[in-house]
């Protein structure tokens, strides 16, 4: 439910109403906007709970929250969310571009990637150091010592680095070293891990799961902020479907929809969306037009030799022309990049 306060309610009705919510066991969330303050009450529905508070005083109505997911909800909150981290800001008008190889290789390539990210403007820099990779065969990232290169990549460069987390133990590890922690589409419903970032006071991107609907990609959120972190940036990274021309098909109506229904700013992966790098700087573009609020892609300064994902990955020449062209279509849609 959340509760409409009337204008100019004073505190202590404000208070009154919280003091209600929280004695039947429910969370109240407090929204202030411009003119109205609302408290969201966030929980099993009560019987008798919203008459109940329509009768406090200050009180203008009570209008129940339809939709599964509350606190992500445009319902509860209807201004757009920016998260904001070092130069990286995603939401809001702001298109914040974060690009980088799929793992973190050696020293060499990681340094040479944040130097050509920065460049062509990106502001934040992915790479990862724990990677999950379908074949137990497969390189599965440097770990630790990826980590400590992404921290000196950020201190030569500035950029904020986003990198996979996938256990909760690995968080104050990665912690130490990452400016957003990266929920994996594998984990998008792993809801130990989901609470788990729900307690850091890192942004977390959470790609949606390859089968996930969009109400389950919104639970999913709705855990993360439930559980205290208000930091969440949505990842459309592409879905499975019969289709087998693209890794994953990669539905962009899936932005606009995000933006009716959430908050969250929404960022699209177009390398993991398609898994061809010919077709990447495309749907890059028609994510900015669809209204995309960042970019995530996959970028290696030798993609033959990448050790995951070179596939997909741009060159920094493809890159650069990328940035260009969706600046041109940003600049169309008034949005900062
Ligand atoms: C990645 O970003 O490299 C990655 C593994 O993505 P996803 O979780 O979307 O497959
Ligand atoms: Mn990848």
């Amino acid at each position: 439910m959340i509760v409409v306060m009337k204008e100019g309610a004073p505190k202590e009705q404000i208070d009154q109403v919280i003091e209600h919510i929280e004695q039947w066991g429910l969370r109240s969330h407090v929204i202030e906007g411009t003119e109205l303050t609302v408290v969201a009450a966030i929980g099993e529905k009560r019987d008798g709970a919203k008459e109940a508070l329509e009768i406090l005083e200050g009180v203008e109505k009570v209008v129940p929250i339809l939709a599964p997911y509350k606190m992500a909800s445009t319902e509860v909150k209807k201004d757009p969310t920016v998260v904001e981290v070092r130069g990286l800001r995603i939401g809001g008008g702001h298109l914040g571009v974060i690009a980088g190889p799929c793992s973190v290789e050696s020293r060499e390539q990681i340094l040479e990637v944040a130097h050509i990210v920065k460049e062509a403007g990106a502001a934040g820099l992915r790479g990862g150091a724990f990677k999950p990779r379908t074949s137990p065969y497969s390189f599965q990232g440097l770990k630790e010592k990826g980590l400590e290169l992404l921290a000196e990549a950020r201190e030569a460069t500035g950029l904020a680095i986003v990198t996979e987390i996938m256990a909760k133990e690995q968080i104050d590890l990665v912690s130490r070293y990452a400016d957003v922690l990266q929920v994996g589409a594998r984990n998008m419903q792993n809801y130990p891990l989901l609470e788990a970032v729900g307690e850091s006071p890192l942004p977390v991107l959470l790609k949606r799961g390859p089968s996930a609907t969009m109400d389950e990609f919104l639970l999913a959120a709705e855990y993360i902020l439930k559980t205290g972190n208000p930091r969440v940036i949505l990842c459309e990274r592409g879905i499975r479907t019969f289709e087998d021309h693209t890794r994953f098909t990669l539905p962009l109506a899936s932005v606009p929809y995000l933006h009716q229904h959430t908050h969250l700013p929404v960022v699209v992966d177009p390398s993991h969306g398609t898994g061809k790098a010919s077709l990447v700087a495309t749907m890059a573009r028609a994510a900015v037009a669809a209204g995309a609020d960042g970019l995530m892609v996959e970028m290696h300064p030798n993609p033959d030799k990448a050790l995951s994902d070179g596939y997909q990955s741009l060159t920094p020449a493809g890159f650069r022309q990328m940035m260009a062209e969706c600046r041109k279509i940003a600049r169309v849609l008034e949005m900062r990049m």
